[in-house]
């Protein structure tokens, strides 16, 4: 596929005669200096797939504003926006990319107080945070991000498959992320096995517990969709934390990894979910005020009531899957594939 006009290249070592390397820093500490690297790699990564996300929705948005196509009651060849399935596509795409926005955000704000805090309670704290939500902003954003980008090509109909449009760009550009700077396979293996199960879901739980008050706290009639969605998701999530805890201290090894990736987009979607609740509670205090910009509150409150009802309930088949563990995924023998 390729990123194509990318400056990426391949370097070898040695190949005319030997290579000098050096040592920086202590012996056999490289991979944990590595790691200071890696994980602002993985951070950034993960912006990129919001950023394509917002690239592919808005031409989506555009080119679904121009192209005149079919009907709706009363009227004739209408701009394709009009249809329901359409609005869908660009609500799909609009809500998914918002709260891989405000998962990434939220995720650099815990690094920015880990770093600075000087009360070192609260810096481990932030800095266990950031050490769970680093594989999520990773995984899921990316993941979400071929979701997008897929969507913004089917918006496009057949226009989106030819080159012209630059529709399909965006889903060859998302498409590396998964992959580079390390797998996603290997960010939901961090996420089961480092991230959840080595501190017996000491992080996992208090990210749990952090999110529960978004919406209770605030009291807030209007967004009762949204809280009773959550509540449904966090609930989810909690079980799928216990039954991965209970499934790493059995004997099946293959357990943990056959469910790694629906926990990553359980949770992925779950943390989502409760940022746009956050941003719903500030949007409609907002609007309660009359303040702000009015349009882009209610579309803020109308992004996070669409993602309680269309996305959260996903995290319910997620946790089927990490319940279902690993029999069916290990079961057919290597000679039958
Ligand atoms: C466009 C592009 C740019 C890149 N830029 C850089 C760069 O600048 N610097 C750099 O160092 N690298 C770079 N890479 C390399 C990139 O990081 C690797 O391709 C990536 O980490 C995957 O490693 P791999 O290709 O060896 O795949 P493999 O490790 O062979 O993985 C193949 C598949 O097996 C899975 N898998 C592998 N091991 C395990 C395991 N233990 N458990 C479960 N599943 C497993 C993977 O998740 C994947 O699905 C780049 C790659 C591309 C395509």
């Amino acid at each position: 596929m390729g990123i194509h006009a990318s400056p990426t290249c391949t370097l070898a070592f040695g190949d005319n005669g030997g290579a000098v390397g050096y040592l920086i820093g202590e012996e056999n500490q490289g991979l944990v200096y590595m790691f200071a690297m890696m994980n602002e790699a993985r951070l950034a990564v993960g912006l990129q797939g919001v950023a394509v996300s917002e690239r592919a929705y808005q031409q989506a948005v555009a080119f679904a504003k121009e192209r005149i196509q079919g009907a709706i009651p009363g009227k004739n060849g209408v701009a394709i926006i009009h249809h329901p399935d359409v609005r869908r596509m660009l609500m799909q795409m609009r809500a998914l990319t918002e709260g891989a926005r405000a998962m990434a955000y939220s995720a650099l704000a815990h690094e920015d107080r880990a770093h600075k805090l000087e009360d070192q309670e609260q810096s481990r704290y932030h800095q266990r945070r950031v050490d769970l939500l680093t594989p999520l902003v990773k995984g899921w954003c990316t993941e979400i991000s071929l979701e997008v980008a897929s969507l913004g090509i089917q918006v496009h109909g057949g226009m989106g498959y030819v080159e012209e449009t630059g529709a399909a760009q965006h889903l060859r550009d998302a498409r590396i992320l998964p992959i580079y700077e390390g797998t996603n396979g290997i960010q939901a293996m961090d996420l089961v096995g480092r991230k959840i199960a080595r501190d017996q879901g000491l992080g996992a739980m208090e990210l749990i517990k952090d999110l529960h008050p978004v919406l209770r706290e605030s009291g807030d009639a209007g967004l009762t969709v949204i809280a009773e969605s959550l509540s449904a998701s966090l609930a989810d999530l909690k079980e799928s934390v216990e039954v991965l805890l209970s499934s790493a201290a059995d004997e099946n090894w293959a357990a943990p990894g056959a469910v790694a990736h629906n926990m990553l987009m359980l949770m992925g979607t779950c943390v989502a979910g409760a940022m746009l609740a956050k941003s719903a509670v500030a949007a409609s205090k907002l609007q309660k005020a009359d303040s702000g910009n009015p349009l882009f509150n209610s579309s803020k409150l109308t992004t996070a009531n669409f993602f309680a009802e269309h996305v959260l309930p996903r995290t319910a088949s997620y946790l089927a899957a990490v319940k279902a563990g690993s029999d069916s995924v290990m079961a057919l023998d290597i000679d039958a594939f």
